[in-house]
């Protein structure tokens, strides 16, 4: 990609094509769309790009909006069309309301963390041991609530069903260490608007060992 402006190459830092020379830095990638040459050649020079198509992953639709480049930002230019405007705002609340948190058991006592925040994608890979799946996936979360801002709406999806109903309170654990720690994990949750569901994939998994599950494999998952 090439500045605009003096025809330098960009870099890529912090997700942000960037001009060594001009003040100049746009997202690599926004709401899931990946920036064209064109479309920052329009941004910078005029201030606003084409109609852009972007597909909504909430939702599973496409819509097509402008985008603006203000004060060094880029945002959606809401179109006079009032019924996009609508459906561009719910957009953006949920995408930038909800972090997703997935937990994926890889091996007894084995969770990979999988956080999604907007276009923010984390993973973590949480070893307890020879604990229990179900007390592990409590562990994680409780390990992993710091990091997580609690303006956010928080949407938890786990992989194992007996902690899904421990912390829904559906059953009662009988081993003393998961019921402190799922009350201690609900008791983390209070600061949190929350929802917990059981992933519905069934999953075939071997062994604890990430560097032998391949990328695609990851992929399948989320
Ligand atoms: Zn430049």
């Amino acid at each position: 990609m090439l500045c605009p402006k003096c025809k330098n190459g960009l870099v890529v830092e912090d997700k942000n094509y960037k001009c060594p020379s001009c003040q100049i830095s746009l997202p690599v990638v926004f709401y899931a769309y990946r920036l064209k040459q064109e479309d920052i050649d329009k941004l910078v020079l005029e201030g606003v790009s084409d109609e852009i198509e972007f597909f909504s992953k909430t939702k599973k639709k496409k819509f097509k909006a402008k985008l603006v480049y203000k004060n060094g930002k880029v945002d959606f230019e809401f179109c006079s069309n009032k019924e996009n405007e609508g459906k561009i705002e719910e957009e953006r609340e949920k995408e930038n309301d909800t972090i997703c948190i997935f937990l994926n058991s890889l091996s007894s006592g084995v969770v990979r963390v999988f956080k999604m925040d907007g276009d923010k994608k984390e993973e973590k890979i949480y070893d307890f041991g020879t604990k229990a799946t179900r007390y592990s996936h409590a562990l994680s979360l409780i390990a992993i609530l710091p990091l997580v801002p609690n303006d956010k709406k928080l949407r938890i999806i786990s992989d194992d069903i007996a902690f899904v109903k421990y912390a829904l309170g559906e059953a009662t654990p009988r081993d003393r260490d998961i019921r402190t720690g799922i009350y201690v994990l609900l008791q983390e949750l209070k600061n949190y608007t929350w929802s917990l569901e059981l992933s519905m994939k069934k999953l075939k998994l071997k062994g604890g060992n990430s560097k032998k599950l391949s990328k695609t494999f990851f992929r399948t998952l989320v």
